[in-house]
């Protein structure tokens, strides 16, 4: 280890700033976070410079550097492209035993500024020792990914409770075990759901049990999004890799399964058309019952839990019998398909609305309102709608839509065998028959739909349909 990380204390304490360009003013603004009183010595200081040092009761000294300025700092940092006076401030500095930092010369620092990943108080300083800088700012960047914010928050709870866990529990092992469920159990949980108050409730109930094992477990219903993996949100990931248990739907894709915690039990409840694994009820009280054990249960679900997903009818049955959860939002088939199949869904010139509907028609006769569909300049989309594809078009037409709208199928959307097929509504029926292309898959109708021709970006081409828009422009 050619560097030991040590973290400064620098509130109030005089740090000196030789130059007063941009890489000064970087230097600053990070001192300055860490309450340093930061003096400034150059013969020019950009505005925003002195801006901050305004606001930081920091000092500007215009004029030329001199040893003398460093006697009483506990730090030095030259920041100047004068490689000469760089050189100086580091000889001087080392004469009077004083940390000294000259930016990007790794050979003239006694110290250097490692990339800093910021959950003050908790703080991460990451350094390649000059070696690989962006290695360490690559490796900072999968941390901010990793690390929820509100670490932060987190652990300033738990430092207003350190003394009194301190009394409560007289052994380290206990105390250990103690911190150990409040920072990766209901509490952590609940301070990341923005709930406070009520995680100091429970810290303070669980200070109270003395005993932190046995207690009601939680839910996270979480939206997987369609399938690619990368579409996933960071708290999905971070939530999935805690589970116990999860429950999930045929739509969530294996990939995305795959980045559940290793040694979670999965547990199939899916949907198919026509045939459920397990049916509604079934799922309500498996959701329940899990948690009443204590575990953490992830019910996770194709696309987004609250779009045409039933997740709130799950999330009730968990209300009534007090269990708590959390939500997590996932992107929905009608944004991802429509993103990569590159059919914007709104446009300026097209189409000023959209609405999601689902094909599912409980009778044939259906009990959708198509009147309303109709209206020009919307566009919709159509969840579950590929077996009353016929239907869906005949009626759009039937009540006014011109047949020469376009429309398009995507099929399994984000997967590397997505496929793409326009038409209008004419044609899109007759097309998908000789087409074939397999479920899941999404109906878009509208001007929009012939934007894809220019815009589409992913996947393989399939059957296309040229298309011209009926409205070009207001
Ligand atoms: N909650 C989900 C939708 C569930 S309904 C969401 O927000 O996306 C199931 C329907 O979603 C399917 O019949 C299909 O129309 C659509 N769908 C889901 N994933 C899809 C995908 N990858 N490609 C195309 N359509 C998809």
């Amino acid at each position: 280890m050619d560097y030991l990380p040590l973290f400064f204390k620098l509130t109030e304490q005089p740090v000196l700033l030789v130059g007063g360009g941009a890489v000064a003013l970087r230097k600053a603004r990070l001192l300055c976070r860490s309450g340093a009183l930061v003096h400034v010595v150059s013969h020019q200081v950009c505005a925003d410079l002195e801006t901050l040092l305004d606001e930081s009761a920091g000092q500007i000294i215009i004029g030329e550097y001199h040893a003398g300025l460093l006697d009483d700092k506990v730090l030095v940092i030259a920041a100047t492209d004068d490689d000469q006076l760089n050189e100086r401030v580091h000889f001087d500095a080392v004469a009077k035993g004083i940390p000294v930092n000259v930016v990007d010369n790794p050979r003239l620092c006694t110290f250097v500024f490692p990339a800093i990943v910021d959950r003050s108080p908790i703080v991460i300083g990451i350094s390649s020792g000059g070696a690989a800088p962006v290695l360490a700012r690559l490796l900072r960047a999968r941390l901010e990914t990793w690390i929820p914010r509100s670490y932060s928050r987190l652990a300033e709870i738990a430092q207003q409770f350190r003394n009194q866990v301190k009394a409560r529990f007289g052994s380290v092992n206990h105390r250990r075990m103690f911190w150990e469920s409040v920072l990766q159990g209901q509490v952590a949980e609940k301070v990341f759901a923005g709930r406070d108050k009520e995680a100091i409730s429970l810290i303070e109930e669980k200070l109270q049990q003395g005993n932190p094992e046995h207690q009601i477990g939680e839910v996270y219903l979480i939206g997987g999004g369609p399938g690619d993996p990368e579409l996933l949100t960071f708290k999905a990931l971070r939530l999935m890799q805690q589970a116990d248990i999860v429950l999930y739907d045929a739509l969530v894709s294996p990939a995305v399964l795959d980045l559940c915690r290793r040694d979670a039990d999965l547990v199939f409840v899916g949907k198919q058309r026509d045939n459920h694994a397990v049916p509604q009820e079934g799922i309500n009280a498996l959701l329940v019952q899990h948690a009443l054990e204590g575990k953490r249960v992830v019910r996770l679900k194709g696309g987004d839990p609250f779009i045409f997903g039933r997740g709130g009818e799950e999330l009730e049955s968990l209300k009534q019998h007090n269990i708590p959860f959390q939500v997590v939002p996932g992107i929905t088939a009608a944004s991802a398909c429509s993103t990569y199949a590159g059919i914007p869904l709104t446009h300026r010139n097209y189409a000023q609305s959209v609405k999601f509907i689902t094909g599912q028609l409980k009778n044939r006769t259906s009990d959708l309102n198509f009147a309303e569909l109709v209206h020009p300049n919307q566009t919709l989309v159509f969840y579950m709608g590929l077996h009353s594809l016929d239907h869906l078009c005949a009626e759009l037409i039937a009540h006014g839509k011109p047949g020469s709208t376009p429309a398009a199928i995507v099929s399994r959307g984000t997967a590397l065998d997505q496929k793409v097929l326009t038409a209008t509504l004419e044609t899109l029926p007759a097309l998908q028959a000789e087409a074939q292309l397999p479920a899941p898959a999404l109906i878009i109708v509208g001007e929009v739909v012939s934007l894809h021709e220019n815009l589409s970006w992913f996947g393989e081409e399939v059957l296309s349909q040229n298309l011209t828009p009926v409205k070009a422009g207001h």
